[in-house]
């Protein structure tokens, strides 16, 4: 069945609501977990859509879920709206033009993802229940995109447990179903403990903290070419 023209002029006829929820998001900036006011604006268009709400998720403030529909498959749509740290910039001009010197803007475009992602998930249960299609469709608010990894803990907390698919976007200035696998990070911390001892009674005892330091980076090194290479399927 071929559905899509069905589901364009669904994604159409709501469209407009969703426009006005990402200028609003993009006129208030908030940067990695404090998008209180962005994901209440997320949240409100949720409920008038007639989600189910979940807040807090996995205990984070600005990370909310909403749910519609019964039995079938679990649909996710995950959005972001976080902004940036001196992004600032007046909409609709294609130079740097800050509307506060040093102030966050949406320079990634989440403004968009986030809204447009809500739209699919509201276009997509609209169709459902048009047709009597049995399936669940969620939306995921996930905060901190950029630099917070708010993702990783509503993982953690099983949020994302029963969804049989997550399909999300992001804004380019190209239209691509995007293949590329793109680089996970990690981090590890090193702490250096030394242990004195008396320098002319025993000189041989002690062991210094500083000089084992310059030895742990070439074995970074070798640790982060090795996660590459096994990341790659190679050995
Ligand atoms: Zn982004």
């Amino acid at each position: 069945m071929d559905n899509r023209s069905d589901i364009w002029r669904g994604v159409d006829a709501i469209k407009p609501r969703f426009v006005d929820l990402s200028d609003r998001v993009w006129a208030m900036p908030e940067v990695c977990y404090t998008e209180a006011r962005s994901s209440a604006e997320h949240l409100a268009e949720l409920r008038h859509q007639g989600f189910r709400i979940t807040e807090n998720v996995a205990g984070i403030p600005t990370a909310v879920m909403g749910e519609w529909g019964e039995g079938g498959p679990v649909i996710a749509f995950l959005g972001e709206y976080d902004a940036l740290p001196g992004l600032s910039q007046e909409a609709g001009v294609a130079e740097p033009r800050p509307i506060e010197a040093g102030g966050h803007g949406h320079g990634c475009g989440h403004n968009l993802l986030g809204s447009a992602a809500l739209l699919s998930a509201t276009a997509v249960k609209d169709w459902l229940a048009a047709h009597k299609v049995p399936g669940r469709v969620r939306y995921y608010g996930c905060p901190a995109e950029e630099g917070g990894a708010a993702k990783t803990f509503m993982v953690r907390s099983g949020a994302f447990d029963d969804a049989d698919i997550a399909i999300t976007w992001h804004p380019s200035s190209f239209w691509e179903v995007a293949v590329t696998p793109s680089l996970a990070n990690t981090r590890a911390d090193f702490i250096f403990t030394g242990r004195t001892s008396h320098a002319a009674a025993s000189p041989h005892l002690p062991a210094c903290a500083i000089r084992s330091a310059p030895a742990t980076c070439p074995a970074c090194t070798n640790w982060s070419g090795a996660l590459t290479r096994s990341r790659r399927g190679q050995r």
